[in-house]
C-alpha cells in the first residue's frame, strides 16, 4: 500500500488539484505543486487556500 498526498487550491471556491512544476529538476530539487490560477504552493500559501488529501493506494 502506498499513501500519497494530493494538493488542492480552493481559490476558485472549490478544490482544484495543483499542477506539479515540470521544469528541469535536479536530484536535490523536487517539484512543488503550484496553483496555476493564483500561484499558491504548499509552502507559499498567503491566503490559506491550499489543502491536501492523503490518498491510500491499495493496489500497491
Ligand atoms: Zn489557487
Amino acid at each position: 500500500m502506498t499513501t500519497y498526498r494530493k494538493w488542492y487550491c480552493t481559490c476558485s471556491g472549490k478544490p482544484v488539484e495543483l499542477d506539479y512544476e515540470t521544469e528541469v529538476l535536479t536530484e536535490d530539487e523536487v517539484g512543488e505543486p503550484i496553483c496555476r490560477r493564483c500561484g499558491a504552493t504548499n509552502s507559499s500559501d498567503p491566503k490559506k487556500t491550499v489543502v491536501y488529501r492523503d490518498i491510500e493506494d491499495w493496489e500497491d
